[in-house]
């Protein structure tokens, strides 16, 4: 029989209703997938090779064969050079691989050599492993670590992990808590009987500890030193500086992704988080002093949000003894008499900048993770040397407003301007 060109072509979506906290059912192109093409005559599957999905998550595969009529099933694999998505064995805990998943199978013999299986969608109510939670939650966490490593590597190459990550869901975590190891470069969602982690910022908190792995000098082997989240009371209120500085900043990462990458979408809930007012520190989270913020997760997460801030100079702090009608977020206030500083409008690309070596600036190393010394006071003052985007002025003002015993507001760094007011109006800040 002739030999003839078949042509194997389809497309992966997965369909999920989280990422960007809408709850709005979204499909997504899952780009990059591997997907196997099996073809059977006379009953039995052969393999015809792989092809990967591009970025709208089509692929095809072409291959030589005779014209005989035939069944073919393709399976797909959450696996590149630059992450794989893993689950864990039952009988091997500590044993992880990535599942060929069937996304397709004729139930009889058809004519080529054109094949077209239509899309393909990880979705609820999806027939066989399309369907499967598991499987689902998988094809979301492709879809997530594919989209943040392109927008890192597109904004700037420095931003690039060292290596392939990995992720592990479900992992059955000993300890009972999903964390990143950075010997394995793996992140494990745990999940156990009852108990599931499964959730797309924590996945993100957990890859930015990888990122932060990656991208530090003089500690090498992060063998888990750092468990998650911290909104479980895993940290004591007060503990070394560069673990609260990791952990606060890894919080802070997950957020800012989430908003920056998913926040513009319809019905986003994803919007910028903000910093806390100075009763909000003292009062709330217990923070007495900038030593005392600078040891916690939550005080470095709310310093950190006031970095990437874009509204600085109509915004007031208070001081750690009267609560804001904002509280705990700090309060918009009106400034048209005021001559105020451009604000540094710095984002989450300027935050993760700092992070790198920079001799001519004065720091000749990459941001020392498990530097005592390195803190978010230290992170603050390295940003200012490092980016065009902060002048010493106004880091002075940052560390005045994250210091819960100042009560400087940023409008002393105004001028009043000849306009005449009554007063300067309180609104409630937009949140
Ligand atoms: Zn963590």
């Amino acid at each position: 029989m002739g030999q003839v060109l078949w042509t194997i072509t389809g497309r992966l979506q997965v369909e999920e209703n989280e990422i960007n906290g809408s709850g709005q059912p979204i499909r997504r192109a899952l780009a990059g997938v591997e997907v196997e093409v099996m073809a059977s005559n006379f009953g039995t599957y052969a393999s015809w090779g792989t092809a990967r999905t591009n970025a709208d998550g089509y692929f095809t595969l072409r291959n030589e064969k005779d014209q005989s009529k035939r069944k073919f099933k393709l399976k797909a694999r959450f696996a590149d050079g630059e992450l794989e998505i893993n689950t864990g064995v039952l009988a091997n805990p500590g044993d992880f691989f990535s599942p060929a998943i069937e996304v397709f199978e004729h139930d009889h013999e058809v004519e080529g050599p054109q094949i077209n299986i239509g899309t393909r969608c990880f979705e609820e109510g999806a027939g066989g492993e399309l369907g499967d939670r598991d499987t689902r939650r998988r094809a979301i966490a492709w879809y997530v670590g594919k989209t943040l490593i392109k927008a890192l590597t597109d904004h700037d190459p420095y931003f690039a992990f060292d290596g392939k990550i990995k992720v592990i869901y479900p992992a059955n975590v000993v300890s009972g808590q999903c964390y990143a190891n950075g010997v394995t470069r793996s992140v494990y969602i745990h999940a156990a009987g009852a108990v599931n982690q499964w959730n797309v910022q924590v996945l993100l908190h957990e890859i930015s500890h990888i990122w932060n792995y990656d991208h530090n000098h003089g500690t090498a082997n992060w063998f888990g030193a750092v468990f998650c989240p911290p909104d479980l009371d895993t940290h004591a209120q007060v503990e070394r500086r560069p673990i609260a500085f990791h952990e606060g900043f890894a919080q802070f990462a997950s957020y800012e992704l989430l908003h920056e990458l998913w926040g513009d979408e319809t019905d986003s809930t994803r919007e910028k988080r903000h910093p806390y007012t100075r009763y909000a520190l003292f009062n709330t989270l217990k923070l007495h002093t900038l030593e005392e913020l600078e040891q916690s997760d939550h005080g470095v997460e709310r310093a950190l949000y006031l970095l990437t801030s874009q509204a600085l100079y109509t915004r007031k702090f208070g001081d750690r003894h009267t609560r804001l009608q904002s509280d705990p977020y700090p309060m918009k206030v009106s400034t048209p008499s005021l001559d105020c500083p451009e604000p540094p409008r710095l984002t989450i690309w300027d935050v993760l900048k700092v992070f790198q070596a920079n001799p001519g600036a004065g720091w000749p190393t990459e941001w020392q993770v498990g530097n005592n010394d390195y803190g978010v006071r230290r992170f603050f003052e390295r940003a200012a040397d490092v980016l065009g985007g902060l002048d010493e002025r106004t880091k002075d003002l940052l560390l005045n407003l994250i210091d819960p015993n100042s009560s400087e507001e940023p409008q002393s760094r105004c001028k009043p301007n000849g306009v005449k007011r009554s007063g300067v109006g309180l609104a409630p800040v937009e949140k």
